[in-house]
């Protein structure tokens, strides 16, 4: 690794002509997000968004792109590729920003799934499925004698063979439970019924954080059924891809792939409906304010998938569906501001008490 030459680059793969092969890490790229994307290339993976299959998840805004650049934004194909039948994963540390090469600061690329769209590019470091790839590319699984039973997309973890390494928002012995929380209590199930229950979660600003704080839930549905989540308000680090304060949710059966993001204040309510039954949450922060509101309830959906069916998403369903749960009664704006906490001056205890108040019957969580 070296830092003498200007920007973040590296060649894809071994190249045998260079020998000793330079990854460069000039000023502006130390970042933990940035330096593993140029090792990953290294090791040999391309820009998620050069898939054979990239248009089926998003789209390519050409327009703002300036003709010298096309060449960034190309694809590589099936023989030089191999995507080991890995879900396309917006949350990469391989994918391009929303913005990238732009000309005019506009998106350039835009996600099918339109609730998919704060999840691309991010900076904390490699996903779920940048780890998995890489492994499974240089067989690691050979390194294990033994063969344990990993369910959820998690698989054995090559260095320590009696344990799974489990997609985010899963945890325990075969990755069939929820992943451990920090701190631990903010942890748990919420069962959706047919009537919409509230969820509020409030991580307060704090001076000093072990970590990440990271609070895990799984909303559950009886199987058949979906879930209908109704995200009102969100305060968090509005970033590219998320990745400080904010929610996640995994709305997809294939819980591998990295979820919807929110971090940003939204300017309505945002109805996601699940694939299956089960909806990870994860909220996430440093050490500023991660707040987030929600509704859940599970639905019967018209259009139920068959077994078969693991395509569908949020953007092909019924539009008439939908629309029968969006509630335009609720001011995303007035929850924000009423739950809104400066980092400093923070009256704690009468926010408690507003916070009890308000959510008494419901599922509330004040971290
Ligand atoms: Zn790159």
């Amino acid at each position: 690794m070296s830092g003498e030459e200007e920007g973040c680059w590296s060649t894809v793969g071994r190249d045998e002509a260079q020998k000793a092969q330079i990854l460069n890490i000039g000023t502006g790229c130390e970042m933990f997000g940035i330096t593993s994307h140029e090792l990953a290339h290294a090791l040999g993976l391309f820009h998620e968004q050069s898939r054979y299959d990239r248009s089926n998840y998003v789209q390519i805004i050409k327009s703002r792109i300036a003709q010298k650049n096309f060449y960034d934004f190309a694809v590589v194909g099936m023989k030089n590729m191999d995507t080991y039948g890995q879900k396309y994963d917006i949350g990469s540390v391989m994918h391009y920003r929303p913005t990238e090469f732009s000309i005019d600061g506009g998106n350039t690329i835009v996600a099918k799934d339109i609730s998919m769209q704060n999840t691309m590019g991010q900076f904390r470091g490699p996903s779920f499925l940048d780890v998995a790839k890489i492994n499974r590319h240089y067989d690691c699984s050979t390194n294990c004698k033994n063969t344990i039973k990993c369910v959820n997309g998690g698989y054995q973890h090559p260095r320590n063979c009696n344990v799974c390494v489990c997609p985010p928002g899963y945890g325990g012995k075969d990755c069939t439970g929820i992943e451990s929380s920090n701190p631990v209590k903010c942890n748990g199930i919420l069962n959706a019924g047919e009537i919409q229950r509230k969820f509020t979660i409030n991580m307060k600003p704090k001076s000093f954080v072990n970590g990440v704080r990271k609070c895990n839930y799984h909303i559950k549905a009886p199987a058949g059924k979906r879930i209908v989540v109704i995200v009102d308000s969100v305060i968090g680090n509005c970033v590219q891809g998320c990745y400080e304060e904010g929610v996640e949710l995994k709305m997809y059966d294939d819980k591998t792939v990295t979820g919807a993001r929110f971090c940003c204040k939204l300017q309505k309510p945002q109805t996601l409906i699940s694939q299956g039954n089960t909806v990870p949450v994860m909220v996430v922060a440093g050490k500023a304010q991660a707040f987030v509101q929600l509704r859940y309830s599970y639905v019967d959906h018209p259009q139920n998938r068959s077994p078969k069916d693991g395509n569908v998403t949020s953007t092909n369903l019924n539009p008439l569906i939908l629309e029968k749960y969006l509630d335009d009664s609720v001011d995303s704006e007035a929850i924000r501001q009423e739950f809104l906490i400066p980092t400093e001056d923070v009256n704690q205890e009468d926010f408690e008490t507003l916070v009890r108040r308000e959510f008494m019957d419901d599922n509330s969580i004040d971290i």
